[in-house]
C-alpha cells in the first residue's frame, strides 16, 4: 500500500461531533466518513480493519463447525408477521412497501429468514446438528445512533444460527459457540469478559455477553471480586434474606407533606431515611400504566421489570400520564387504594411501617405494612443491584465496571420454530420442533471498542492481528536516491515476506510524517531516514511502548517478520 496513492484523509483538528475517542480518532485517521446519522462509508484503512476482524471470527467460525452463508437483507413482513415481530419489533425495524405495494422490512436480524430456510432444508435429524452463519449489513433505526461505528443504524455483524434435535444438543452447540467467543475475542487482542446476559424468556444461564470493558461502555457489568460470578446489571440477582417481621404494625396514619415530593425532600422533611420509606414508580408496559414499589433508595431495573411483566417495552410514565392513570399528581403516590396494576421488589415485603404517598397532593401515609394495606398483583427481584448486595453465587464482595458489548450468544429454545412451524423427523419417526441457538457478534463495533481500549494522544495503538496494516516505513527523503532506494527495496521485501506493509512515499516533512503514523496506529514503524546514508541502519519504532531501535534493513525486517509471526499465533 502506498500512502501517496491511498485515501487517507488524515485530520489535524479532533472533529466536533466526536464524544468518544474512537469516534474522534477513526474520524482523523480517515477511516470511516459519516452520510447520515449512525450511518458512515468505511474509506480503505477503516474497512481494512474491518476485513480483519471479519477474517478471525470467520476462521473461528469454521473452526467450530458453522458454515457461511449469505442471506438478504430485505425482508418480506410477512415471515416477520409470522413470528409476530412485525409489530412488536417496534420502530428499529425499518418497513417500507416495494414496488408492488409489498410490505418489506431491512433485516435487523435474521431468525424469520434462516427459520424459513430451515423448515424447508431441514427434515431429518440426520441433517443435524447444524450451524449457519454470515458476516452481513444489518440495518437498525436505533432511536440514539451515537458514537461513530459503536452504535450505528447501519453495521456489519456476523450472526449465527444452531439447530438442534434436542435441548441438551442445544446446550452443546451452545458451549461450541462461548470456546469460539473467546477465541475469537482473544484473538483480536481485546481485554474482555464473558458475563451472564438476560435471557428474557427462556431463562436459565443460556445468554452470555462478551464485553470489552471500558470506560464509555453503554452497559454496567457486576463483576465478584472473589468468584467467577460477572452478570449484565440487567441480569445481576439480587440476594435478599427473608426478614422475620418482629415490629408490631402499627396504625396508618395520614401526614401533610406540603410540596415535598421528591424522596429526599420528604426525608428531609419528616426527619427519615430512604430506607423507611417505599417508592412509587409508573412504567408503561407496553402502553399499560404500572406501578412498581421499591425502597426509596433503589432504582428499578428495566429489564427485570419487563421479564415479570412478561412485555417487550417499559418505559417511565411522564407526570400526565401518570395523573391520567391515576388522578395523582406525581411525588404523592402510593399503593394504598391506587387505581392501577402493582408489582413490588421483594425487598419491599422485608420492610414494617414505611412511609409512602398517600394519592392526595401534600400527604403521605405512615405506617403502611404490604400484607394488610396493599393489593400487590406480582413481587419479584425488580431492583438494580448495588456495589452493597452480596455475590448471588459465592456472598462475596461485587465491583461495577463499564462494558461495551460486542458480542452476544443466547439459546433461543422452540420459539421461532414453533411460530414458524420448523420441524424435522426425529430417530422415533415423530415430528419435532427444531432447537435454536442464536449468536452474535458486532464486526464494526469491534474495531470501535479495540480503539476504545488502545490509544494514546497521539493516536490509535492497534493490536496487530485487526491493524488495516502490520508496518509502515517512512521515507523522509523522498528526493535522496540513496533513502528511496533503500525504503523501496524494504517495502518489497515486506511484500514479498506476506507483511501487511505501508509506505509513506509522500512529499511531505518529517514531522508530518510521524504525526499520521502515529495517528493511524500502524504496530510497527521503520523509518528510513537522513543518516541512513552514513550509518546504513534504519529506525524502527514499536508504536504500543514507544521503543526505538536502530538496525540494519535487513535485521528490521527479519526481527519484525518474527514479531508479527508471534503476535498472530
Ligand atoms: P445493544 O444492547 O448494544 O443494543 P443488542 O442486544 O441489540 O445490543 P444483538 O441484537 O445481540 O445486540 O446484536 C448482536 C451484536 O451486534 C451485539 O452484541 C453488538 O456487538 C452488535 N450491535 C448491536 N447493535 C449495534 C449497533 N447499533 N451498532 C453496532 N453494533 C451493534
Ligand atoms: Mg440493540
Amino acid at each position: 500500500m502506498r500512502y501517496s496513492q491511498t485515501l487517507i484523509p488524515t485530520l489535524k483538528e479532533t472533529p466536533a461531533e466526536a464524544e468518544v475517542v474512537s469516534h474522534r480518532l477513526m474520524l482523523r485517521a480517515g477511516f470511516i466518513r459519516k452520510l447520515s446519522a449512525g450511518i458512515y462509508s468505511y474509506l480503505p484503512l477503516g474497512l481494512a480493519a474491518i476485513r480483519k476482524v471479519e477474517n478471525i471470527v470467520r476462521e473461528e467460525m469454521n473452526r467450530a463447525g458453522a458454515q457461511e452463508i449469505l442471506m438478504p437483507m430485505v425482508q418480506p413482513a410477512d415471515l416477520w408477521i409470522e413470528t409476530g415481530r412485525y409489530e412488536k419489533y417496534g420502530p428499529e425495524l425499518l418497513r417500507f412497501k416495494d414496488r408492488h405495494n409489498r410490505e418489506s422490512c431491512l433485516g435487523p436480524t435474521h431468525e424469520e429468514v434462516i427459520t424459513d430456510i430451515a423448515r424447508k432444508e431441514l427434515h431429518s435429524y440426520r441433517d443435524l446438528p447444524i450451524n449457519l452463519y454470515q458476516i452481513q449489513t444489518k440495518f437498525r433505526d436505533e432511536i440514539r445512533p451515537r458514537f461513530g461505528l459503536m452504535r450505528g443504524r447501519e453495521f456489519v455483524m456476523k450472526d449465527a444460527y444452531s439447530f438442534d434435535v434436542s435441548d441438551e444438543a442445544a446446550t452443546l452447540s451452545y458451549q461450541k459457540m462461548y470456546e469460539a467467543y473467546k477465541r475469537i475475542f482473544s484473538r483480536c487482542g481485546l481485554q474482555y469478559r464473558a458475563v451472564q446476559a438476560d435471557s428474557g424468556s427462556i431463562g436459565g444461564n443460556f445468554s452470555h455477553e462478551f464485553m470489552v470493558l471500558a470506560e464509555t461502555g453503554e452497559d454496567t457489568i457486576v463483576v465478584c471480586k472473589s468468584c467467577e460470578y460477572a452478570a449484565n446489571m440487567e441480569k445481576a440477582v439480587v440476594v435478599v434474606e427473608k426478614k422475620e417481621q418482629t415490629e408490631p404494625l402499627a396504625e396508618l396514619e395520614k401526614i401533610e407533606t406540603p410540596g415535598k415530593r421528591k424522596v429526599t425532600a420528604v426525608c428531609d422533611f419528616l426527619k427519615i431515611e430512604p430506607t423507611q420509606l417505599v417508592k412509587t414508580m409508573v412504567f408503561k408496559a407496553d402502553g399499560v400504566p404500572v406501578a412498581v414499589l421499591v425502597r426509596g433508595d433503589r432504582e428499578v431495573e428495566d429489564v427485570k421489570l419487563k421479564n415479570l411483566l412478561g412485555v417487550a417495552e417499559v418505559e417511565m410514565a411522564d407526570d400526565k400520564e401518570v395523573f391520567d392513570a391515576t388522578g395523582v399528581p406525581t411525588g404523592y403516590l402510593g399503593p394504598v387504594g391506587i387505581k392501577i396494576k402493582v408489582v413490588a421488589d421483594q425487598e419491599v415485603a422485608n420492610m414494617q411501617n414505611f412511609y409512602v404517598g398517600g394519592n392526595e397532593k401534600n400527604y403521605h401515609l405512615k405506617n403502611v405494612n404490604l400484607e394488610r394495606d396493599c393489593v400487590i398483583d406480582g413481587m419479584a427481584d425488580l431492583r438494580q443491584i448495588t456495589t452493597s448486595d452480596p455475590c448471588p453465587e459465592c456472598g462475596g464482595k461485587l465491583g461495577l465496571t463499564e462494558g461495551i458489548e460486542v458480542g452476544h450468544i443466547f439459546k433461543l429454545g422452540t420459539g421461532y420454530s414453533e411460530s414458524m412451524n420448523a420441524t424435522f423427523q426425529d430417530k422415533d419417526g415423530k415430528d419435532k420442533h427444531l432447537v435454536m441457538g442464536c449468536y452474535g457478534i458486532g464486526v464494526t463495533r469491534i474495531v470501535a471498542a479495540a480503539i476504545e481500549q488502545n490509544n494514546d494522544d497521539n493516536g490509535i495503538i492497534f493490536p496487530l492481528p485487526i491493524a488495516p496494516v502490520s508496518v509502515v516505513i517512512l521515507n523522509l527523503g523522498i528526493n535522496d536516491a540513496v533513502i528511496t532506494d533503500a525504503a523501496e527495496k524494504l517495502y518489497s521485501e515486506f511484500l514479498s515476506a506476506g507483511v501487511q506493509v505501508l509506505i509513506d512515499d509522500r512529499d511531505e516533512r518529517p514531522g508530518f510524517k510521524f504525526k499520521d503514523a502515529d495517528l493511524l496506529g500502524t504496530p510497527f514503524r521503520v523509518t528510513v531516514g537522513k543518516g541512513f546514508a552514513k550509518t546504513g541502519l534504519v529506525e524502527v519504532k514499536t508504536r504500543k511502548d514507544g521503543k526505538v531501535e536502530e538496525m540494519t534493513p535487513e535485521k528490521a525486517l527479519s526481527t519484525l517478520q518474527e514479531k508479527i509471526v508471534a503476535a498472530l499465533r
